[in-house]
């Protein structure tokens, strides 16, 4: 399971790959698809490797993306206690 995301500005990137290329997991590739600069971001070809360790944000020099952590989810569904509180009668 992931422990962490990536998040891409498209718009903002200019296709220089330091992102792909300093990723430790090799999460990222450039995509074929272009902005509308013209273009090639990166999109996400590994999702379960990242780790949100940043350091795709911290290399981007245009702010085009970022990476954070993902609470690690032990179970599927939250454990609240549905209560049926009825007032009629
Ligand atoms: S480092 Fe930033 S500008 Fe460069 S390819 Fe990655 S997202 Fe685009
Ligand atoms: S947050 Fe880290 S592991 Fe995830 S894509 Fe960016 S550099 Fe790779």
């Amino acid at each position: 399971m992931a422990k962490g995301r990536v998040a891409i500005v498209v718009e903002r990137c200019k296709a220089c790959g330091f992102c792909v290329e300093f990723c430790p997991t090799k999460v990222l590739a450039l995509s074929s698809a272009f902005n509308s600069k013209g273009y090639h971001p990166p999109h996400v070809v590994e999702p379960e490797k990242c780790s949100g360790c940043d350091l795709c944000g911290m290399y981007c020099p245009d702010f085009a993306i970022y990476g954070y952590r993902t609470p690690v989810q032990k179970s599927e569904e939250p454990k609240a206690e549905a209560k049926e509180v009825s007032n009629e009668g």
